[in-house]
């Protein structure tokens, strides 16, 4: 299997919907450990990306994914914007000039998406942010390929790493970002940045698996 531009583009439009569909219960895990606008944050920034896709022209996955990443930077503030456009941004660097993506561009996507999100951010694994989701998404992904599974079996398997990552930040205690100032009251909460990283992996594992 390869995913074709339109299958991206598809899963973008798909991410816009979960967000939508998700955005008081990211608000809401937001109100708890920060400042209850996650949800909003990325309702208004998929919403804008989206608007800018429509007028984009040709078949570059990378271009696609670029403009994502840029329109989230400069329409979405807080954390999540500069964290969300920089992870779009290195994947698009990762995809430039593709017209359809094979399981390693994929991966290659992935590690864009980490080391953009890092490079920002620098939390590692147990901080209790969106990088409890990706990096078991990315690991994940790559292990099952290595292990022979196919494209869509190894997306399915990255999901699930992710939703593992997610719930795993909940007795976590933040040590990066707004949560962070709350200290040890930071515990027994599961992190929004995570959530929505683990619905953006699992929306890519759901619209290109045919079950989205
Ligand atoms: P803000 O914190 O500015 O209100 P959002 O509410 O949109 O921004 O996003 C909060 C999320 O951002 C957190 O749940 C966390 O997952 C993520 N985050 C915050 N700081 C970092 C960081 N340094 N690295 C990675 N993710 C982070
Ligand atoms: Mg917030």
């Amino acid at each position: 299997m390869t995913v074709p531009y339109a299958q991206v583009r598809g899963w973008i439009e798909q991410y816009g919907s979960t967000v939508v569909e998700n955005k008081e219960y990211l608000t809401q895990l937001d109100s708890a450990i920060g400042d209850a606008d996650h949800g909003i944050n990325m309702d208004r920034g998929m919403k804008a990306a989206l608007a800018k896709l429509e007028g984009l022209e040709g078949e570059d996955i990378g271009g696609l994914l670029k403009t994502v990443g840029m329109t989230l930077v400069s329409t979405v503030g807080g954390a999540g914007g500069p964290l969300y456009g920089t992870l779009f941004l290195q994947m698009g660097t990762a995809t430039a000039g593709k017209s359809e993506l094979e399981a390693a561009d994929w991966a290659a996507a992935l590690d864009g998406a980490v080391n953009g999100v890092q490079m920002r951010g620098k939390a590692e694994v147990g901080d209790k942010t969106m990088i409890d989701a990706l990096i078991p998404a990315r690991d994940s992904f790559r292990t099952a390929l290595a292990d022979g599974a196919s494209f869509v079996e190894a997306l399915g398997r990255s999901a699930e790493a992710a939703e593992e990552g997610m719930r795993a930040t909940i007795p976590l205690v933040a040590r990066k970002g707004r949560a962070s100032y709350l200290g040890e009251r930071s515990a027994g909460h599961q992190d929004p940045g995570a959530t929505s990283s683990y619905l953006l992996i699992k929306t890519a594992a759901e619209t290109w698996s045919g079950e989205g």
